[in-house]
């Protein structure tokens, strides 16, 4: 028998079902833990079990510096440590105003990649002070490199930079090869195979000379730096425990850095459901789950959870059907123990109708005494919310989007970390292209002719002081200067301050607007005092941008209530009781009607499952007849006759209640097109 405390009122793993409880305590008794994976579906409590996990281990004397914590977002790292958190506070009989040990190595692969990265630069080859490309980033380099080898040239029809990014990365993610990914995937872009990765190579040189690394290195050369065994066996040493949630979305990279971590899968414990994944076009392999136990020799224990604490019954029986027909899946069947209403499928004439519907009801749920905080809108894609954010404005009711917001992508916040990124590593194109431009008097040419200058000597820095500038730019140009060499030698966050105080000139003068982009400038300043240093800054944001104001602005937001407006995929993880979901139409989920492999379509149901079993009491799903679509076709915008979702077929349907319009069962009520008539010829017939 295990050692456990026995159940008492302050025992906070009392609440545990018989389940959750042995994966909390898988491998107490002395004998180090062997490989667990717990696979289990939506709102069962998995990621509940792994803090509660944490707790325990913790509480058997686990050293929280040694617990490694791989989560899919910042978020739900945070959200991870404040749950483990208070399972200590509550089994050590903390003060609230005591703060619980911290994690502090819990985050994304990537940005753990990114930590663990710089800490050994030096042991691989790797300058310490490499900078981090977003994917626009990336994409511009990509294209550089392609202009470079005149691959880009009219008259060829070679794939663009965003498609030739496309392939790298999954070639990159999958660990085929260029071939494979291509045939399979990209088969419009056969023929260029060779092309292609002549191209890579180029571009994975242009990288390494400027001492910057993608998103996809961060976890290749992670992986890479785990196949010396020297360096694997001392990373794998200093985590006693590696414990990964939602792991159906990790790709092949990600489960061989987890292997080179835990050659054995001690001290391995992993969490995930099969029915959400939801990340492919990511490389994200279902396989990674399902094949997990039998790489370990002994293989991992299999725990599985079966009940589901989150969602009305009636909610998860119209869930169960939606994934009931999806071709393949491991985990079984929710159940649950309380009753409910029905879900609500609701049928309105368009967008606009719908945005009103939603309001209202939001409205409705906060007079009966839910917070918006407790409810929250999904949708497919971020501007699938358009509509629904002008009716809440108009009618006043605050919200937060999530998924959606392109904080990082304005062009002001992107000069400022541009600013920090160049002072942190002198040899980064990109950075350096768009600082040295805004500094007046200095052109492209001139831009260039430096940053050549920069490349070739050993010595940067020097470099740069000794360029000679246009004379028109000289006065400007020293001005940087000086703030380039305070912002080298200060402390953080003051390097940020030294950044705007240089930058604020310049915002002034090319932007008319400069009042509001001052506003995200401040904010930009309160998030940069959060973190210990420029290098982690700048990492994280670049890894996982913030994508709500209030995400990251603390303390002056906590007391106010809004609703949250959010994509499927940012939602995953979240519950909330009341959820509606937008534009539950064929063409939007799934997403392309014409193009969709079938394995696309697969993906597209798990994500409505992933929408729908956010939901902890009410769920509504909106199917507007008259459904606007941006399509990136020749045919440009077109407004769409929607017809409901083909992921709820008449048989799925009865487990919800319609409402609106077509209260009979859908296939009665869709609206058949009208037949198209050329009204302009018959009016010239006319006369
Ligand atoms: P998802 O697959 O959506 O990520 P999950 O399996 O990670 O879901 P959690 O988010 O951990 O599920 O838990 C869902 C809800 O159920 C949470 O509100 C959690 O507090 C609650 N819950 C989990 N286990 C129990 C339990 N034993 N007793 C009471 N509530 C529980
Ligand atoms: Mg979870």
């Amino acid at each position: 028998m295990l050692s456990i405390a026995l159940a008492s009122p302050a025992d906070p793993f009392a609440s545990l079902n018989e389940e959750q409880r042995a994966a909390v305590e898988h491998g107490q008794a002395g004998t180090p833990a062997g490989p667990l994976l717990v696979i289990a579906g939506a709102g069962t409590g998995k990621t509940m079990t792994l803090a509660a996990r944490v707790a325990r281990l913790v509480l058997d004397g686990a050293d929280p510096n040694r617990l490694l914590l791989l989560t899919f977002s910042r978020r739900a790292a945070h959200e991870m440590e404040r749950r483990a958190g208070r399972l200590l506070h509550a089994a050590l009989g903390f003060r609230a105003t005591q703060q619980a040990p911290a994690l502090p190595w819990s985050g994304t692969f990537h940005a753990i990649g990114a930590r663990l990265l710089r800490e050994h630069a030096g042991a691989i080859g790797l300058s310490a002070q490499f900078t981090i490309h977003d994917r626009g980033d990336a994409e511009d380099q990509m294209g550089w490199v392609r202009q470079e080898l005149e691959l880009a040239t009219t008259g060829k029809r070679f794939p663009l930079k965003g498609t030739c990014l496309a392939i790298y990365s999954r070639v990159v993610n999958s660990r085929m090869t260029v071939d494979e990914v291509v045939r399979d995937l990209f088969p419009w872009c056969q023929g260029w195979e060779a092309e292609l990765k002549r191209l890579f190579g180029a571009y994975v040189d242009a990288k390494q000379q400027q001492q910057v690394l993608d998103y996809d290195d961060l976890l290749l050369y992670w992986q890479q730096m785990m196949e010396e065994p020297a360096i694997a066996a001392a990373i794998g040493a200093r985590f006693e425990h590696v414990l990964v949630d939602e792991y159906q979305d990790t790709n092949r990279l990600q489960a061989a850095i987890l292997r080179g971590l835990k050659p054995d899968g001690r001290g391995l414990t992993v969490v995930g459901d099969d029915a959400q994944s939801i990340y492919s076009f990511r490389a994200a392999e279902v396989r990674n789950i399902l094949d997990f136990p039998a790489q370990f020799e002994p293989p991992a224990r299999v725990l599985a959870l079966t009940r589901n604490y989150r969602s009305t019954q009636p909610i998860l029986d119209a869930s169960n059907a939606v994934i009931a027909l999806a071709a393949e899946r491991f985990t079984k069947d929710l159940h649950g123990e309380r009753g409910g209403a029905k879900p609500q499928l609701v049928t309105v004439a368009d967008e606009m109708a719908q945005a009103r519907w939603v309001a209202e009801e939001v409205l409705l749920h906060r007079e009966g005494g839910l917070p918006l905080k407790g409810q929250a809108v999904l949708f497919r894609t971020g501007h699938h919310s358009a509509a629904l954010e002008l009716e809440l404005t108009r009618r006043g009711i605050p919200f937060v989007k999530y998924g959606g917001l392109k904080f990082l992508e304005a062009a002001h916040v992107k000069d400022l970390l541009s600013v920090l990124r160049w002072v942190q590593n002198p040899r980064g194109r990109l950075a350096g292209f768009r600082i040295a431009q805004l500094v007046p008097g200095l052109g492209p040419a001139s831009a260039r002719r430096l940053l050549d200058a920069m490349a070739a000597e050993g010595d940067a820095v020097q470099a740069m002081h000794s360029f000679k500038p246009p004379a028109a730019a000289a006065h400007d140009w020293r001005e940087w200067l000086a703030a380039h060499e305070a912002m080298r030698t200060a402390g953080w966050p003051g390097a940020l301050s030294l950044a705007l105080r240089w930058y604020e000139p310049h915002l002034e003068r090319l932007h008319e607007d400069a009042a509001i982009r001052r506003g995200d400038l401040a904010q930009l300043e309160r998030i940069a005092a959060q973190y210990p240093s420029r290098e982690r800054f700048l990492a994280e944001l670049t890894l996982d941008p913030p994508e709500a104001t209030s995400d990251e602005s603390g303390e002056p937001h906590r007391d106010e209530d809004y609703l949250i407006l959010s994509t499927m995929h940012s939602a995953k993880g979240q519950e909330w009781s009341s959820v509606h979901v937008l534009n539950v139409v064929d063409g939007c989920m799934p997403a392309d009607l014409a193009t969709g492999h079938a394995a696309e379509i697969e993906e597209e149901r798990r994500l409505l499952y992933v929408a729908m079993t956010r939901a902890k009491q009410h769920l509504a799903l909106l199917v507007p007849q008259k459904f606007h679509v941006t399509q990136q076709s020749k045919y440009g915008d077109r407004h769409l006759y929607g017809s409901l979702t083909r992921f709820i077929p008449p048989d799925v349907a009865r487990h919800f209640d319609a409402v609106g319009p077509a209260a009979a069962p859908a296939e009665e009520t869709a609206i058949a097109p009208l037949p198209a008539i050329d009204l302009m010829a018959r009016v010239r017939r006319a006369f």
